[in-house]
């Protein structure tokens, strides 16, 4: 069996893994348009972080590595077409046409940060660094910047304010909702972020919808929204990430915003065509409905789905919970599942309460808070966002798996947990502590 996969990042190297397990005398062929593959792509975060010297650092596998297992790589290969009849893939290798055939494709073309609704977002000079070689380009550009104005207060765009000001730089932050990083916080739970922000000099402009980018002789950028604009020395497109697919054939379907429709085996409309990672849209928990979450998570879970499929259809995908967990302005924040705002569009009556608890039982110990939103009738979870100044991050997991798993918040105050005093509390955080009020009175202890 010949296994072609295009793009050889998260969700291709997965499923190339996945399918050699499986399947010990299958052909696998990785096919990549860049000269690199394995790059992780907040790399330059880690590098402003100093959590590594070097952006050649930020790999999270090696092509030699690939190939130990005899997983063929064919870098700086552009697909170009795909014949989903005649079952062959067109591709630009070395500047030469070349055709390759299959028994098995999987598609695994991730996504880019483009933004069609933004007029000049497209120009080299907005800086944008998914990619190994976009991150050497905005490195040295930022090194030579002053001052950087940030589009989109998601995850990448507060990340890189935070990092960019402890730099001293000047930053703007421009951002289309009235709160940041709304996709995965209500707006109380992310004030105190929100309010460092403010004190750690970000100017922050919320409800401001950016129309353009222009950028003068001079190298310097105009951003423009609504009658305004701001001028700064670099501009960075934080905005959502979107595929890029014009080399489909037209036996396979898109979804409205041009993501690929994949069943929950991960196979296309087209026979023996599946695909993967940032380019479908996915399940969001329960629904039936689907949505966009490029996650890291979501490209590696697809991608070891699919090649379980290859033959027969046997493990079904189990969604996205969009689980996401980062530090940023001095405090820990992780979110899982649905967010009590989004829940007004979901259709679902939920309920939603916060507690705040201590995390160890020492003296000096620190607090979470946690905002749990479960389902109003069955008290099924459905949610959960955490705050706090300590690494709460890996909690955000457990919680996620209760909700995978269906517990109810009555489930969640029996789950079982260790007591230690310097790690943990007489109720661990994620239990749902039912006597909280009681304990916030003083009552405690
Ligand atoms: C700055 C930034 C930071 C991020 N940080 C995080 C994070 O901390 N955690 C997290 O969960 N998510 C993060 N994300 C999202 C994450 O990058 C994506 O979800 C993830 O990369 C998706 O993996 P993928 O394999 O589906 O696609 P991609 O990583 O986009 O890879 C697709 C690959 O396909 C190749 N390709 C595309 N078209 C072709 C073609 N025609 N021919 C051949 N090859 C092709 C591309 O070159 C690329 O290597 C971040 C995104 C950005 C932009």
């Amino acid at each position: 069996m010949k296994v072609v996969i295009i793009g050889a990042s998260f969700a291709g190297v997965a499923a190339a893994l996945e399918v050699r397990k499986k399947q010990s005398d299958a052909e696998i062929l990785l096919l990549e348009k860049q000269t690199t593959l394995g790059y992780i792509p907040n790399g330059l975060h880690l590098y402003w972080e100093k959590k590594i010297s070097d952006l050649k650092d930020a790999y999270f596998i090696t092509q030699e590595q690939l190939e130990k297992q005899h997983i063929r790589c064919y870098l700086a290969a552009a697909v170009e077409k795909i014949h989903t009849k005649q079952k062959t893939v067109d591709y630009l290798y070395q500047e030469q046409e070349m055709t390759i055939a299959y028994d098995k494709l999987i598609i695994a073309t991730g996504s880019s940060q483009l933004s069609q609704k933004i007029t000049g977002s497209d120009n080299e000079n907005v800086l944008k660094y998914k990619r190994h070689h976009e991150a050497e380009a905005a490195l040295a550009k930022m090194e030579a910047s002053q001052s950087v104005t940030i589009i989109g207060a998601g995850q990448v765009g507060v990340e890189a304010a935070d990092l960019l000001s402890k730099q001293q730089k000047h930053v703007t932050l421009i951002e289309s909702m009235d709160y940041v990083l709304f996709k995965y916080f209500d707006q109380e739970m992310i004030q105190p972020v929100q309010q460092k922000m403010r004190e750690q000099g970000i100017d922050l402009r919320l409800n401001q919808t950016v129309s353009a980018i222009e950028t003068e002789a001079d190298q310097q950028v105009t951003v423009r929204f609504g009658n305004e604009a701001v001028m700064s020395d670099a501009a960075i497109l934080g905005v959502n990430v979107r595929p890029d697919l014009r080399f489909l054939d037209e036996h396979i379907h898109l979804h409205r915003d041009q993501t690929i429709a994949v069943d929950r085996y991960m196979q296309t409309s087209a026979k023996d065509v599946f695909a993967v990672g940032d380019c479908i849209q996915l399940a969001f928990g329960e629904d039936d409905e689907t949505v966009y979450i490029p996650l890291v998570n979501n490209a590696v879970r697809t991608g070891i789905v699919a090649a379980a499929n290859l033959i027969q259809p046997e493990v079904e995908f189990k969604g996205s919970l969009r689980t996401i967990g980062t530090h940023l302005f001095g405090y820990y924040i992780a979110s899982t599942g649905i967010t009590e705002a989004e829940s007004l569009f979901t259709g679902q009556t939920v309920k939603a309460c916060r507690q705040e608890v201590r995390l160890t039982s020492l003296p000096d110990a620190d607090t979470v808070m946690i905002k749990w939103i479960y389902d109003s009738a069955s008290h099924v979870l459905l949610g959960a966002q955490l705050i706090s100044t300590s690494n709460i991050l890996e909690k955000i997991n457990t919680v996620a798996l209760a909700i995978q798993t269906k517990q109810t918040l009555e489930d969640v105050r029996q789950k079982d947990y260790f007591f230690h005093p310097s790690f943990s509390q007489l109720i661990s955080a994620t239990n749902l502590v039912s006597w909280q009020e009681v304990r916030d009175d003083g009552n405690e202890d």
